[in-house]
């Protein structure tokens, strides 16, 4: 029977992050620098909200967009940010991994095409592919992860119905500069594209970086997708929103309905609480690992684009004469280092280290890297 199945579900790869972080656990000793998930505990005051109202009997159905109160919330929250979403254009979601699904699901009909600039988040292909869409991608490796005009230009086609904006990114923590938004915004407005913002790291900057989401002027078109994994180090409690103009919202709040009914009330009560909470004290502790991580790269004499948010850096290897698969296996096996190939980001001639670890294993990790390198 597994031959009836969806054969884009068939297709669909499972996580190269997953499968090479398996194999790491496996080796004893192993310094994992794989994972983009932050070390810190969710904030107590988060935790005690849960409790407050799972006790306060929060564990019936609420309303499928949301908890009227979060929703109201987190509309208050992005206002201080320069966004104007009212609470009827705001669906919570399980995490933004649901966002998006909902998103493209939403928007896409069969064969449609969304522009991707890679490297991207592994999960975008196959969120747009379980969509029914194509993906389309932007290579922006050549050009220090912006994105030029003449990039863009080359891949919209009569087919476009959407691009992806990751910024700050993963894998590569880089920021588009204004520049690169204002081109994308003289671009874009001439034509009925829509425009999703995946900001889920808006909150881990080291530097101001502006989303395209400040363009008001193209609300009509424009999808914010958010979460609470990693500003809050929530993670496993699933938490995120979708925010679009009312029409859509709404459209999409049906989907939601249909894909999950809605989302716990108790873990939306945490999710207020959480944006009381001011995450500067995680930012300056991954700033300064950052900086740690980048000045250990550069002595290492591999070139880097200076991260700007996230928590993620993505050095070249071209110059070392292998593949990023290559590289990854002998780090791995050879000097007991996990990183994540950029060919799984389809970016191919650079590793992603993530550094949301703690400055032990990041001494350890570089240290044995740097002993590695030397002995190639
Ligand atoms: N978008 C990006 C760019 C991510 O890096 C991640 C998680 O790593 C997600 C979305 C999914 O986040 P969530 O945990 O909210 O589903």
């Amino acid at each position: 029977m597994i031959n009836q199945m969806n054969p884009t579900l068939r297709a669909a790869q499972l996580s190269g992050i997953r499968v090479i972080t398996a194999m790491a656990q496996e080796i004893p000793d192993c310094v994992l620098l794989s994972i983009g998930e932050p070390d810190f505990d969710t904030p107590e005051i988060v935790r005690q909200a849960a409790k407050e109202a799972l006790d306060a009997g929060l564990t019936h159905y609420p309303p499928t967009p949301g908890v009227p109160a979060f929703l109201e919330a987190i509309s208050e929250f992005e206002r201080k940010k320069g966004y104007d979403y009212a609470p009827n254009e705001i669906v919570a979601t399980i995490g933004a991994t649901e966002g998006l699904s909902l998103v493209f699901r939403g928007i896409l009909n069969p064969g449609d095409e969304v522009i991707v600039p890679t490297p991207y988040f592994g999960m975008y292909r196959q969120i747009i592919e379980l969509a029914g869409g194509v993906m389309v991608p932007l290579d922006t490796a050549g050009d220090d992860f912006q994105i030029t005009r003449e990039k863009l230009l080359a891949a919209i086609s009569p087919k476009t119905k959407g691009i992806l904006l990751n910024s700050p990114n993963n894998p590569t923590g880089v920021c588009y500069h204004q520049e690169t938004l204002e081109m994308l915004k003289e671009e874009l407005e001439k034509r009925k594209i829509f425009v999703v913002c995946d900001d889920v790291y808006d909150q881990l900057v080291y530097t101001p970086c502006k989303s395209f989401a400040q363009f008001r002027e193209l609300k009509d078109r424009m999808i914010v997708v958010q979460s609470f994994s990693k500003p809050y180090a929530m993670t496993g409690w699933r938490l995120g929103y979708v925010m679009a103009d009312a029409p859509i919202a709404a459209e999409l709040s049906k989907l939601h309905l249909y894909t999950c009914t809605c989302i716990p009330s108790f873990i939306q009560y945490a999710g207020m609480q959480a944006l009381q909470y001011d995450p500067a004290e995680m930012v300056e502790t991954y700033r300064r690992r950052r900086d740690y991580v980048c000045s250990r790269i550069a002595g290492m004499g591999l070139e880097l684009v200076k991260p700007e948010g996230a928590f993620y850096c993505f050095p070249s290897i071209q110059k070392l004469g292998m593949d990023s698969e290559t590289f990854g296996m002998r780090l791995l096996k050879e000097a007991k280092v996990a990183v994540v190939p950029g060919k799984f980001f389809d970016g191919e001639g650079f590793v992603r280290i993530s550094y949301c670890y703690s400055d032990e294993g990041l001494e350890k990790g570089m240290d044995r890297m740097e002993r590695f390198l030397r002995s190639l």
